[in-house]
């Protein structure tokens, strides 16, 4: 099973928790994002023991999937937050998370998401340029704030995953060069209005070999050193997200715990606080998109499964060539044939599977499409003008609308009236 016990047949159909999945269709309507609550908790907490006796901070990296009630979840367990918006900090604080476990990333911070972000008095900025570091410099010492800066550095190491998704080499826009990283840490830590204490890495997205991983952590390791030795306190080392998760059955997901421990051991002694940033391989496996076989059809010698769901719904098979299982909600017989699982938008890219073996589906057939809960809704749109999903959270034998389904009124919101 990819996603663990969340998932799981009860007497043959699939069920999330103690749901069933055809209740949750037949009350909420299809397509729908379903998601498990222990899932989400179990893997936040794997993170969580295995730092155990360290000093340390999980972010939650609010990007994979930034609903409510995920992040209100993950509060509840201690998650801090990783940050890449002004948007995503307003979540955070609608969630109720505190602002001062928040760190701030991204390549192109706005003056106005930096103001709010110091107003509200975050962790840290990941900051990956010098204008950026004067930007927030400037911004801080008018504000008579302090800003705690960590400069994401770019080690120069190639995750080995999809191209869009890897971030850590010289060629990615990502991050300021290692071999820069000292001179940049010297202008910093001659601004005024920043704490220059952490050095941040984030190498790249759904990454299952932890080498380059731990690659990364080394030269991190070495820069922190470094600069120790030339008066900067380095306090933080912040060694970002991606680790992948299981997209195939078969496949294995990586597993946090063998992570931390090789870090932990690289940091001892060095008197930091580690923190991470994982998002895909807390919520990926948690989540599922529900969808309906609207009807099956035959082009020459090809057949097409036509769903109810579309790349607007779940965008990640047409952006990344990504692979998700798909199973039929009632009993799981044989596969027999080759299909195509498409939607209804007009675009070549509308598919979820190509040529996938699978058992016969009629109309009316429920689909789960597996390993959805990360960069799956967030990444939705109303292209078609359909509107947008709802997201349910499962919880036992509790379903509750962690964000409604989108009616036509809200396509049209903010258009002005037609009267
Ligand atoms: C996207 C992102 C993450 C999370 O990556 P996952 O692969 O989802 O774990 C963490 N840190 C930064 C800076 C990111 O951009």
């Amino acid at each position: 099973m990819v996603s663990g016990e969340s998932f799981s047949r009860i007497e043959g159909e699939l069920a999330c928790e103690e749901v069933p999945l055809k209740h949750i269709a037949e009350r909420y309507g299809t397509p729908c994002y379903v998601y498990s609550a222990a899932a989400i908790t179990q893997r936040f907490q794997r993170y969580k023991e295995a730092l155990a006796g360290l000093s340390h901070r999980i972010c939650y990296s609010v990007k994979a999937n930034s609903n409510l009630s995920i992040l209100k979840l993950l509060a509840a367990e201690g998650a801090g937050f990783d940050i890449v918006s002004g948007g995503e900090l307003y979540r955070v604080m609608a969630a109720g998370g505190d602002p001062a476990s928040v760190v701030f990333s991204g390549v192109g911070k706005t003056e106005d998401e930096i103001r709010f972000a110091l107003e509200r008095s975050i962790h840290s900025f990941n900051c990956e340029s010098v204008p950026e570091l004067e930007t927030i410099s400037r911004l801080a010492s008018m504000m008579g704030k302090q800003a705690s800066v960590a400069l994401r550095i770019n080690p120069d190491v190639n995750a080995v995953t999809h191209p869009y998704i890897s971030t850590g080499l010289r060629e990615h826009k990502f991050g300021i060069d290692i071999k820069s990283a000292p001179g940049v840490y010297d202008v910093a830590s001659r601004l005024p209005g920043l704490r220059v204490e952490g050095v941040s890495c984030h190498i790249g997205s759904q990454i299952v070999d932890i080498g380059p991983l731990l690659e990364a952590a080394d030269r991190a390791i070495e820069l922190v050193r470094n600069l120790r030795s030339s008066g900067i306190d380095i306090r933080y080392l912040d060694l970002g997200g991606g680790l992948g998760v299981a997209y195939r059955s078969g496949e294995h997901s990586a597993d946090p715990s063998s992570l931390v421990t090789s870090i932990k051991r690289k940091l001892d002694g060095l008197d930091l606080t580690l923190m991470l940033e994982p998002g895909r391989s807390i919520v990926a496996e948690a989540g599922v998109l529900l969808v309906r076989v609207l009807l099956v059809k035959t082009n020459g010698a090809k057949k097409f499964v036509i769903v109810d769901g579309a790349l607007n719904d779940l965008i990640r098979p047409a952006l990344y060539q990504a692979y998700h299982e798909i199973e039929p909600v009632a009993i799981q017989r044989e596969a027999e044939e080759a299909v195509d699982v498409v939607g209804p938008v007009c675009e070549t890219g509308d598919f979820f599977a190509r040529g996938r073996e699978m058992q016969p589906v009629q109309a009316g057939d429920l689909l789960a499409i597996r390993t959805a809960g990360a960069y799956g809704f967030v990444l939705s749109s109303n292209y078609n003008s359909r509107p947008r999903p709802p997201e349910l959270l499962v919880s036992g034998k509790t379903v509750s609308v962690a964000r409604a389904r989108e009616t036509y009124a809200d396509l049209i919101r903010g258009e002005g009236s037609c009267a």
